[in-house]
């Protein structure tokens, strides 16, 4: 993989400061505005290639990767209705779009964009679903034009994460809702490696940051969108037996700290999903 030097994604700036070390790569953190991100990482070229093969490729895995990721649609689903009357949706690397086709059967107007060719053949001809090849901003959605955009693990993916919550905020109605999901890894990780245990959690060179809610809060109160709710919105449920008693268990855990700290708490290093609504909202 042909890999080159960047600056901070979040401040440009040049400093770093070593991290953790996963294989051959680092994650670095930026000593000006704490990001968190991969350096030196896959260039543009060899991202794009990258993603034709990230995702499971044979029938039994996809279906494998559907029952995984459903409990998190169902709950991502249950929580846009919460605050949002049926409108039209859109799922930034929507995969196969299990969740476009969770959201069609409740009556959305749905559409997705995705990078990797094979799962939008996927969307169209499995579950008949309208997805655009990526990025975003390529395909050119009018302004004000969604009720609600929604991006299951996808910000941790981007090099330039910035661009990505502006174009969402641009193509959002007054009062539209962002709903992202992305996984919190650093404080584990750094626990995890105080006992050195060995593990590969971050996902390099697939993820490009590890993001906090703290640092999401700050990069889309720089877009201008209104006061955020922060979730920990369920955990999937792996095929492998150990694996998913980890996530059913740091899942539950993680539900019941919540909610016992009046939805304060969020443990650290489990997946968070934070909702966002552009423009004031008054909860
Ligand atoms: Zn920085």
């Amino acid at each position: 993989m042909e890999m080159e030097e960047v600056h901070c994604p979040l401040c440009e700036a040049s400093e770093r400061i070593l991290l953790h070390q996963e294989g051959s790569f680092q994650m670095v953190k930026c000593p000006s505005c704490q990001f968190i991100y991969l350096n030196p990482r896959p260039t543009h070229e060899s991202l794009l290639h990258f993603y034709q093969h990230y995702l499971p490729e044979n029938g039994l895995s996809i279906k494998a990767w559907q029952k995984m990721m459903q409990p998190v649609f169902k709950r991502a689903a249950d929580l846009i209705q919460q605050y949002k009357e049926k409108g039209r949706l859109l799922d930034v690397g929507a995969g196969f779009g299990f969740f476009l086709s969770e959201m069609r059967s409740r009556g959305w107007e749905v559409v997705g964009v995705e990078i990797s060719q094979k799962a939008i053949d996927y969307a169209k001809e499995v579950l008949g679903l309208t997805v655009h090849p990526g990025p975003m901003e390529k395909v050119g959605f009018p302004e004000n034009y969604f009720d609600v955009v929604s991006g299951f693990y996808v910000i941790e993916h981007l090099p330039h994460p910035m661009t990505f919550l502006k174009g969402c905020y641009r193509i959002l109605k007054p009062g539209g809702l962002l709903l992202l999901r992305y996984p919190h890894t650093t404080p584990i990780k750094s626990l995890l490696s105080l006992l050195r245990i060995e593990n590969r959690l971050y996902d390099l060179p697939a993820h490009l940051a590890d993001f906090s809610p703290e640092m999401i809060q700050r990069c889309l109160d720089r877009i201008g969108f209104g006061e955020c709710q922060h979730l920990i919105g369920g955990y999937t449920l792996p095929g492998d037996i150990r694996k998913r008693t980890a996530s059913i268990l740091f899942g539950n855990l993680s539900e019941a700290l919540f909610y016992l700290s009046g939805k304060r708490f969020l443990l650290p290093g489990v997946s968070k999903t934070v909702l966002a609504f552009k423009g004031k909202f008054l909860w």
